[in-house]
């Protein structure tokens, strides 16, 4: 969470989360979209005002926090935070799900927090708690290769919608959704080329411009070149108009997983007859089955699921 760019946020309504993540459970997603903003609510009762109350994307709500302010309130609402102590016993697992792991069976680069091992997941199983569908999926980022955590989010790649985007034989892997974590997930070996004319350097991601994210693909090591350089013929396209033309190299990056722990709308974890079990809640990526196949806020499904596993382990 401290690492993220703090944008907490949901789909406007319930179908539109659906219709995104087609293979979740609508029951959760109902939770999110309906319990987000009292959470956010909840936030700022700690003290924490945000540093934007919207998301600059017109398919989402929601509200964007300075992460260190917003850690420094939890920490101080929380009041007992130990660092470098796993858990040994647990009654709510949040230990921000298996990227870790994935990222290294996969051979693909961890945009994340190297401790989300599986911990919570494991544990879970070991007490007889189910898993979702969508195990191998996550949310991913495009990134130049491998940079320090700080530049986890100003180095992130975040235009192949611009780019005209090929495999190492110079195919063309097609178009991404407008989050792009669809086309990363499915890089061959988890590597790709974004190519760019001048027009699309020109474009805006966000608050800076294709331009600015080619520069600190550059400045992070990457590797940036002519697209006449590159070890193939680049094929004729309608996003290749003005040169000059750009080539980056891309890694596909694990920012979470997606699958995790079955869970019901109280958090609990269910067994694998669909039962809850007794004392054992799980919230954030623990918890899976909620982005399945598609992409949402992993921000808001923590704060969403963490406040609603709190209130049943207080019931
Ligand atoms: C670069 C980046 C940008 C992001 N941007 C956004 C964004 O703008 N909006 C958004 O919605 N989401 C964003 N995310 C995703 C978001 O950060 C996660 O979805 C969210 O933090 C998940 O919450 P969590 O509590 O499950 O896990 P985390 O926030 O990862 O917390 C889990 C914690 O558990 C600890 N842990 C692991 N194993 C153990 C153990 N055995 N014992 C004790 N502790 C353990 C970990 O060290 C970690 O501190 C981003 C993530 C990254 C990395």
């Amino acid at each position: 969470m401290l690492l993220s760019s703090g944008v907490v946020w949901r789909h406007h309504t319930v179908e539109d989360f659906h219709a995104e993540c087609p293979d979740g459970d609508p029951a959760l997603q109902r939770r999110v979209v309906e319990d987000l903003d009292d959470a956010l609510d909840w936030l700022e009762s700690l003290g924490v005002e945000p540093a934007a109350r919207e998301t600059g994307n017109p398919l989402t709500v929601g509200r964007r926090y300075d992460t260190r302010a917003l850690t420094a309130a939890l920490v101080r609402a929380a009041g007992d935070v130990r660092l470098d102590e796993p858990f040994r016993e647990a009654g709510i697992l949040a230990t921000g799900g298996f990227g870790a792991r994935l990222a290294r069976e996969r051979g693909l680069l961890l945009r994340a927090n190297e401790w989300s091992e599986g911990d919570g997941l494991d544990y879970g199983v070991a007490r007889g708690g189910s898993l979702t569908a969508g195990l191998e999926q996550f949310y991913g980022r495009a990134l130049p290769g491998r940079v320090d955590e700080g530049e986890y989010v100003s180095a992130a790649q975040l235009y192949a919608r611009h780019a005209l985007v090929l495999d190492d034989e110079g195919h063309d892997l097609g178009e991404a959704a407008w989050h792009e974590s669809d086309l990363v997930q499915r890089l061959p070996g988890g590597r790709a080329w974004y190519v760019v004319d001048a027009r699309a350097l020109r474009r805006s991601v966000r608050e800076r411009t294709v331009a600015d994210l080619v520069e600190a693909a550059r400045s992070a090591g990457g590797d940036v070149r002519p697209a006449a350089e590159l070890p193939f013929a680049v094929p004729a396209s309608a996003k290749l108009v003005e040169p000059p033309f750009v080539a980056v190299r891309v890694y596909a990056a694990v920012t979470h997983t997606t699958g995790g722990l079955r869970i019901d709308e109280q958090a609990r974890v269910l067994d694998g007859d669909g039962r809850p079990m007794p004392g054992l809640l799980a919230a954030g990526a623990d918890a899976g089955g909620i982005f399945t196949g598609g992409y949402g806020s992993g921000l808001a499904a923590a704060l969403v699921f963490g406040r609603i596993a709190a209130e049943t382990a207080l019931a």
